[in-house]
């Protein structure tokens, strides 16, 4: 058993308050790779930015638990060598299916968890969820529990279709799981294509697919029932349009991809929602970043070569999330 304070990582209790009440949201970056880490910190210390760096169940079947986990120490450490006194990092596990998993990953040093019962039907949810918390409390790691069903694909999850948040069910489920965060379903959707074709609509004049606005009625009820209580959105990338565009004329082929608007995120992160998750724009940068200069070097096969501008990219992105969208800058 490794305690996440040894770690020099931070649960998210106080930080979520901070940001409810600053009107802000923190960035939550899933991570896999060494060059995602070293850009999620990089770009958190230039900012000043709390961060959550989230580690779902594919991510540990890809780069295994164990190196993650150090992965993230190292980050802390990386923090302050970059001259951040005293970081703000959250690692987080992302989509945990079952209380093994979740035990699992508070007893290796993470701060905090999600449990997702949310496809379990509402009691089942209720009470998995709260034994999650019974057991993560005890070490005083918080945990984010889902109510309502995204839409979309995310490494291990998927739904064909979205159930929006029932909002006459938050209370109920908040004071029984004793979760400290809650994700909800109010559009948003996994992967780099949010919505189909049919879901959207056209722009006239560039051609590029619209989706249908996020339901902010929806959100607004939940901040009434449960004033000031952290709400968490997923599968919240925006799929930037210059990304996909470089993917698609350096060989890639990803027609129609399509994300959440920004504007709406902005909007999204002064009310009580205070964590959003951001997986595919790091994915989309990395992959533009890497084939443009494999396309316009065909000559090299260093990757290091190749990955420093996919770190580069990333990082800028990040930088961008932070400080234009989510307004965690300047907050440490
Ligand atoms: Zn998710």
């Amino acid at each position: 058993m490794v305690s996440y304070k040894e770690l020099g990582l931070v649960n998210t209790r106080e930080m979520f308050a901070k940001a409810v009440k600053g009107g802000y949201a923190i960035p939550a970056f899933n991570f896999n790779t060494m060059e995602q880490m070293q850009a999620i910190v990089q770009a958190a210390v230039e900012t000043k930015s709390p961060v959550i760096m989230q580690v779902s169940k594919g991510a540990r079947n890809y780069a295994n638990a164990t190196i993650l986990r150090y992965m993230a120490q190292g980050a802390v450490e990386y923090a302050k060598e970059l001259g951040c006194a005293n970081p703000q990092i959250v690692l987080h596990l992302d989509h945990g299916d079952t209380f093994e998993l979740c035990k699992d990953c508070i007893d290796m040093g993470f701060s905090s968890v999600m449990i997702d019962g949310s496809s379990l039907p509402y009691e089942e949810n209720i009470a998995l969820a709260s034994k999650v918390v019974e057991y993560a409390h005890k070490y005083d790691v918080t945990v984010e529990a889902e109510l309502g069903v995204l839409a979309g694909v995310e490494d291990e999850v998927s739904s064909a279709v979205s159930h929006y948040t029932k909002p006459e069910e938050v209370i109920d489920f908040s004071q029984r799981t004793g979760c400290d965060s809650l994700a909800i379903s109010i559009g948003t959707s996994h992967g780099a294509y949010k919505f189909t074709p049919a879901q959207c609509t056209r722009d006239p004049k560039t051609g590029k697919l619209v989706p249908p606005p996020l339901a902010f009625d929806i959100l607004h009820e939940i901040e009434k029932k449960l004033p000031g209580f952290p709400i968490v959105l997923h599968g919240s990338s925006s799929v930037p349009q210059d990304e996909v565009d470089t993917i698609n004329k350096f060989g890639g082929k990803l027609p129609d991809a399509v994300g959440i608007p920004e504007e709406q995120l902005r909007e999204a992160s002064k009310s009580a929602v205070c964590k959003i998750n951001i997986d595919s724009d790091s994915r989309l940068a990395m992959t533009a970043a890497i084939r443009k200069y494999l396309a316009e070097n065909p000559g090299h096969f260093d990757p290091r070569q190749y990955l420093k501008p996919a770190r580069e990219n990333m990082k800028k992105m990040y930088i961008h999330k932070i400080v234009n969208v989510l307004g965690s800058n300047d907050k440490l």
